[in-house]
Parts: C-alpha cells; sequence; structure tokens
C-alpha cells in the first residue's frame, strides 16, 4: 500500500448538491468514509439518505460538488460505471433478486458478467459466500421460495461476489418481519469485523452501537450531526436528532 492510499478515504463527497426538480434533497454534502470503516445513516423519511446512497454508486447524478471513490472521481458512464457498480455494492430494502434465477445464480451472474470470472470459479466462491450468510442449503431454490431474511441474506451475499470495495445498505431490514431482522444484522455485524468498509442507513440502534464507528444523522437533506453511537445515542446536540430520538426510541 502506498502512502496515498494509507490516508485518502475511500469515499469523499465534497459540496455534493442534488434537487428534483424545485426540491432540494442533497445540500452541501462533505462527507469521508474511511477503509473499514463502519457509517450509519440516519434521519427522517424523506431527509435524503437514500438519494445519498444512490449518488454514491452513480444511480441519481448529482447536481454540483464531487463525489470520489479511493481518490478517483466517479466515472460517468461506459466500462468504468460498470467497474464503479461492481466496487459499490449495494443492498436494498426490497431484496431486488431476480425472481426467476435461483439463489446461486442470482450471486454468480455479476462476476461472470462484469468480472468475467469463469463459471466454474464463481459458483464455488458463491457457494462459500452463501455458506458465510447462512443459506448454502438454499442454493438451489427460487428466491420466492425463501424467507425475507434469508432472501436479504442472499443479496449480501451477491454485493459480496463482485468483490466490493464499500458496499451501501439502504434500510436493509425495514421490509422484514421482526423475527428476520436478527439474522441479517448479525450477518451486517460480521462483515463489519471483517472490515468490510460499509454505509448504512439504518434506525437499528443494536447494529450501530455494535458495528458503526460513527453515526451521521440527515435531515432536509444536510448532514446535521456526526459523532460516535454512543454519543449520538445517548446526547444527541441539535434539536432535530433529540426529536426524531424521542419518536424512534
Ligand atoms: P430517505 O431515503 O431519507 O427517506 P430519499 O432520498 O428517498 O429520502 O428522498 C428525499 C426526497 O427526495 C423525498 O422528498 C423524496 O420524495 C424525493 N425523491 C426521491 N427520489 C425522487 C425522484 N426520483 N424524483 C422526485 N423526487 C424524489
Ligand atoms: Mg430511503
Amino acid at each position: 500500500m502506498d502512502v496515498t492510499s494509507a490516508t485518502t478515504p475511500l469515499v469523499r463527497l465534497s459540496g455534493v448538491n442534488k434537487h428534483f426538480g424545485d426540491l432540494h434533497v442533497l445540500r452541501d454534502i462533505d462527507l469521508e468514509v474511511d477503509k473499514g470503516e463502519v457509517l450509519v445513516v440516519i434521519g427522517p423519511s424523506g431527509s435524503g439518505k437514500s438519494t445519498l446512497c444512490r449518488a454514491i454508486n452513480r444511480l441519481e447524478p448529482i447536481d454540483s460538488g464531487t463525489i470520489e471513490l479511493d481518490g478517483e472521481p466517479l466515472p460517468q458512464e461506459g466500462k468504468a460505471l460498470a467497474r464503479l457498480r461492481s466496487d459499490v455494492g449495494m443492498v436494498f430494502q426490497s431484496f431486488n433478486l431476480f425472481a426467476h434465477k435461483t439463489v446461486l445464480e442470482n450471486v454468480t451472474l455479476g462476476p461472470v458478467k462484469v468480472r468475467r470470472t469463469k463459471k466454474a470459479d464463481a459458483r464455488e466462491e458463491a457457494l462459500t459466500l452463501l455458506d458465510r450468510v447462512g443459506v448454502k442449503d438454499q442454493a438451489d431454490k427460487l428466491p420466492a421460495q425463501l424467507s425475507g431474511g434469508q432472501q436479504q441474506r442472499v443479496a449480501i451475499a451477491r454485493a459480496l461476489a463482485m468483490h466490493p470495495k464499500v458496499i451501501l445498505f439502504d434500510e436493509p431490514t425495514s421490509a422484514l418481519d421482526p423475527e428476520m431482522v436478527g439474522e441479517v444484522l448479525d450477518v451486517m455485524v460480521g462483515l463489519a469485523r471483517d472490515g468490510m468498509t460499509m454505509v448504512v442507513v439504518t434506525h437499528e440502534m443494536g447494529f450501530a452501537r455494535k458495528a458503526a464507528n460513527r453515526v451521521v444523522f440527515m435531515a432536509d437533506g444536510r448532514l446535521v450531526e456526526q459523532a460516535t453511537p454512543e454519543e449520538f445515542f445517548t446526547n444527541p446536540q441539535s434539536t432535530r436528532a433529540k426529536d426524531f430520538l424521542s419518536k424512534i426510541l
């Protein structure tokens, strides 16, 4: 590792702004995520959390400011953009698995198509990853035959199969039945402990306490507050954060 890569944040947003028509959804966002860091993003519905995640893997273009991955500006198009999508994994609230592909195929598809991994190698790695998230025995089933918690763990294995530099989780447990939340969070805590760089939009305080290095609180498109989980949950500074926490805790 050279000196710059040891100090360059993995993700860096500077002065990022984004509008949807008249709606100013991201306002002057400055944010850095270091390698191996787990950042939890919390905030009321509509505050811009999903847009922030989508901007980081360029599912949403931004109006001004810069976003860099590993010191390089995000590519706009073509092969470089496809490569970016494999460097930045994404796990959504709604699993987004391919319904007509088996669990195993869901995990091997990206590596084979985008990374040009040999099928046999992709399959072997997929089985290892499915084992890691505890669903190896479901490999030949279709997503609909799995529980929500199992599907979300497959989605995590699918993201990992691309060897991403960072994984963005957008409310990964909010569509799950309560009894399945824990099994997905456990997998995420494991990834965090293994040193994966993660940006996690979640209101799961238990996860934040266990795994997050830092919590950022968003409201109305701004980063209002940043702190350690301990500081944030016990002693929020802003009125907005206090208000929000009093509603969810
Ligand atoms: P959060 O994830 O914090 O709930 P979002 O980033 O999804 O917030 O949305 C921020 C704001 O932008 C909301 O007011 C939402 O309605 C609006 N918004 C999100 N996506 C679009 C879109 N594609 N077109 C227009 N408005 C959008
Ligand atoms: Mg959202």
